[in-house]
């Protein structure tokens, strides 16, 4: 059977929206996806029917959030093809996965003349938590370029693994380019030198199959918001005995064994990583929404976002001025360009006019902008629920952008 978006569409009751009387063409899945109807019942039914704090209850609502949580935990586990669903750790999203790594492995590991390698397409939230670990240690930052396309020159990262490599942390899919990384051969090269790799997974795991024991990589994060579910819930995996040799990342409740005024004793993983009351519902959100795209499946769902990556590529490069900026041959449904003499801002408000949601500006991804000489880009950006139909939107907005600008 053939994926049908448009079906698809249908799903995300928001979608029915019109936007300045026009239907609404929603191109900025990458800042943050929409949801469809399954989980908001998901998170509106733990409200309704088995809200309580879990972990502590003995009664039978905490005990039920308790069950629906650790369920959400084990369906994450399968979806990213973890070994075990204690290696799932909840967090609020992806920057704070990267920031909990940073401050407890990255801090144990990593000292005075260290280095954390990462590539120049990271976005910051990849990027400024490994500054603030160098500014602490006198650890140093080093970055593997990227050539004019927006590819990993795999060639030069190789060089840049040494033995003082600590960590590698790249991205999956960069959000400002939609160049596909080569994890595999990153982890490969990284393993040579015994450097363990974080993988930035925020933009692929909404589009593509995650494998993470296939990848061979150390840790994974994503946030949940991009993946059809709840915004405040994210996602670190990291290999279980890594995990259980970090310290703890915050003190408080849920994550103690015992407390003295003497000394307090941790539990075991992934309650160590969990202090206080977690965005339960969100949670179990989260859980619908991988049980979304595991229904629609993410090999489907792939192949349908390569048929508009193609489609739209061809009908943008047909744009008069129109310059792609990321054109990877590995690469994702992520579409940034700038047009010649309309600032990326001006691109997104008149686009706007015509019910069309693109994003405009760096994309938390600055040295990248730098790299390729401009401050900003527009960016479209398709997800399972987008068509062709949204992709001829478009083009008809840039058409009445160039009118304006001409
Ligand atoms: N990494 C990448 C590649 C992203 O695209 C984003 C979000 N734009 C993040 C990290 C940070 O995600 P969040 O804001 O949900 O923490």
């Amino acid at each position: 059977m053939t994926f049908d978006p448009e079906r698809a569409r249908r799903d995300f009751p928001i979608l029915a929206h019109k936007v300045h009387g026009k239907p609404l063409v929603f191109l900025d899945s990458a800042a943050s996806a929409q949801k469809p109807e399954c989980v908001i019942e998901a998170v509106s039914d733990v409200y309704r029917s088995c809200y309580a704090n879990i972990e502590r209850g003995v009664y039978e609502l905490s005990l039920r959030a308790t069950d629906a949580v650790e369920a959400a935990r084990c369906k994450i586990a399968d979806f990213l093809g973890a070994p075990e669903s204690r290696e799932v750790i909840f967090v609020r999203n992806a920057t704070e996965a990267i920031n909990l790594v940073a401050r407890t492995y990255a801090r144990q590991h990593v000292g005075e003349g260290d280095e954390i390698l990462v590539t120049h397409m990271e976005h910051h939230a990849n990027i400024v938590p490994w500054q603030m670990l160098c500014e602490e240690t006198g650890a140093r930052l080093r970055v593997a370029p990227i050539d004019d396309r927006g590819q990993l020159l795999l060639e030069e990262f190789a060089k840049l693994v040494t033995p003082r490599t600590k960590l590698v942390a790249v991205a999956h899919i960069s959000n400002a380019l939609g160049t596909i990384n080569p994890v595999e051969e990153i982890v490969r090269i990284a393993r040579e030198h015994g450097a363990p790799v974080l993988v930035d997974g925020a933009q692929a795991v909404p589009h593509q199959r995650v494998d993470v024991a296939g990848l061979g990589c150390d840790f994974y994060v994503f946030s949940g918001h991009k993946v059809f579910g709840p915004s405040g819930v994210g996602v670190l995996w990291g290999r279980a005995e890594l995990l259980e040799a970090m310290p703890p990342f915050m003190g408080g409740g849920s994550m103690i064994r015992s407390v003295t005024f003497e000394k307090s004793t941790y539990q075991g993983i992934p309650h160590k990583f969990e202090a206080g009351t977690p965005d339960i519902a969100g949670i179990v959100g989260l859980g619908a929404a991988i049980d979304y795209v595991s229904g629609l499946g993410l090999d489907a769902i792939a192949a349908h976002e390569r048929d508009l990556l193609i489609y739209a590529t061809n009908a943008l490069e047909a744009v008069p001025g129109l310059r792609l900026i990321g054109t990877a041959e590995r690469k994702a449904a992520v579409i940034s360009f700038v047009l010649e003499g309309a600032h990326p801002h001006d691109i997104g408000t008149i686009l706007d006019l015509e019910g069309i949601a693109v994003r405009t500006g760096h994309h938390c991804a600055q040295p990248v902008m730098d790299r390729f000489g401009v401050p900003a880009t527009a960016r479209a950006s398709f997800a399972l629920y987008n068509s062709r139909a949204d992709v001829d939107a478009l083009v008809a907005g840039l058409e009445k952008v160039r009118e304006v600008f001409a």
